[in-house]
């Protein structure tokens, strides 16, 4: 049983190719710059045969998809006889509105509910059904199944989820606090309580995914109470380019500086900001901290006599944001077990999980920097000597979750 993994971005679309007996990837790709020139890159991973990584014409996500079906299944790079070897898709879905708190066979109520998504998540949505749309086309009669970044969330009370804002928008439009990420905080979160006995029962977690986007999940009993994503994916702790939460009056005053329309500030907010916006030459954390003086390898400061001030800054904003976010979220559960650490920052930077657990000191939160020294190709327990909560780096794997939840969903 193969079943192949798209997450369909605007310009991008990246696949695997799952062999579900053994969850081995037989093959991965992405194709970028869909809509402007096109590039494809596909490494058939199971089988020794060359990468492909070329420019080729990617009008729209249906050649996208004619061209990764191509290469899966061509004699130079394919890992498949042919296209019915596909027995399913699984598509990464940004938002599951208030209708979706699992995933779903793709059918016209799945597809008219993401319609209506479009309002609550106009970047992504659109892209995702672009996504669909081109996997139906070309497979007609293959099944398919949307897994929601939100669903993981749909566990959080009321009284973390409804805004005070007034209550006719959450009842009349839907605005409430939603949260993304979620097949990565229950992917880690599943992990640690595997390492923790296997029993959810009573566990008090909090998984930090630290990307190019970043959230944090408070998790208890296995289930997801809170979050530091919102009704978008804007909100919480700062970003790679996004501010995360700031006044929001700041809308209206930067506006009025630049004399821009609230879109135009929207996207100041969301690609301009974060620590880009801080240290202003970079949203990337191996450029920043390489500014800082950080040895990427070991999280050391290494070269404290050139530093940029700002790159040290931009580090700095975001350690404390994400500290103190743990902290309300220590509240938030009553106490704390583990603390997870996840994604492109929260699995390789030393450095970044250093910084946070500096600050949680305080609250009995202790990591071992010697074990801590490295970057976390698998489980990495960092837990440091008397610390009240386990301390975790795990790498995540969305693309696993998606594939054994389309799995469940077509047996
Ligand atoms: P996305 O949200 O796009 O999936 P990722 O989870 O891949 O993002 O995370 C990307 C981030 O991880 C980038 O800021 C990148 O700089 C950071 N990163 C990757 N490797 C390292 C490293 N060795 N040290 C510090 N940051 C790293």
């Amino acid at each position: 049983m193969n079943v192949l993994v798209i997450n369909a971005g605007s310009s991008s679309l990246k696949y695997q190719l799952f062999d579900m007996k053994t969850e081995n990837i037989l093959a991965k790709g992405n194709c970028d710059r869909i809509g402007l020139d096109g590039h494809l890159k596909h490494n058939p991973v199971s089988n020794g045969k060359p990468v492909f990584d070329s420019d080729i014409a990617l009008p729209t996500h249906a050649e996208a998809i004619s061209a990764v079906i191509e290469k899966l299944t061509s004699d130079d790079y394919g890992v498949i006889g042919s296209l019915s070897e596909i027995n399913a898709v699984g598509h990464r879905t940004v938002h599951g509105g208030r209708k979706f708190f699992g995933s779903a066979l793709i059918n016209d109520e799945v597809i008219e509910v993401l319609e209506d998504c479009i309002r609550l998540a106009p970047l992504h949505i659109p892209a995702n059904l672009m996504g669909i749309n081109a996997c139906k086309e070309a497979m007609p009669n293959v099944p398919m199944v949307a897994v929601f970044d939100t669903a993981f969330h749909h566990t959080i009370p009321e009284s973390a989820y409804i805004y005070p804002i007034p209550y006719k928008y959450y009842e009349e439009n839907d605005i409430r606090r939603y949260g993304f990420h979620g097949t990565s905080h229950r992917y880690v979160s599943d992990i640690a309580i595997k390492h923790m006995g296997g029993k959810a029962e009573g566990t008090k977690i909090i998984t930090c995914h630290l990307g190019n986007g970043s959230s944090l999940a408070a998790i208890k009993d296995g289930k997801s109470i809170d979050t530091t994503m919102g009704v978008t994916p804007l909100e919480g702790i700062p970003m790679g380019t996004r501010c995360g939460s700031v006044d929001p009056s700041l809308v209206d005053v930067i506006s009025s500086i630049e004399n821009t329309s609230i879109k135009d500030t929207m996207d100041i907010l969301n690609k301009k900001s974060g620590v880009l916006g801080i240290y202003g030459k970079s949203s990337d954390f191996r450029d920043i901290e390489t500014a800082a003086g950080v040895d990427l390898d070991n999280g050391d400061l290494t070269d404290t006599a050139n530093t940029d001030k700002r790159a040290t800054l931009a580090l700095d904003v975001f350690a404390y944001q994400v500290a103190k976010f743990i902290g309300s979220y220590i509240v938030a559960l009553g106490g704390l077990d583990a603390l997870i650490f996840t994604a492109g920052i929260g699995e390789n930077s030393p450095f970044i999980r250093r910084a946070i657990c500096e600050k949680l000191g305080g609250v009995g939160i202790h990591i071992d920097v010697r074990k801590n020294a490295v970057r976390a190709s698998e489980f990495l327990d960092v837990t440091g000597e008397g610390s009240k909560a386990k301390v975790y780096a795990i790498p995540t794997n969305e693309e696993l979750v998606i594939a054994r939840d389309t799995m469940e969903i077509i047996k």
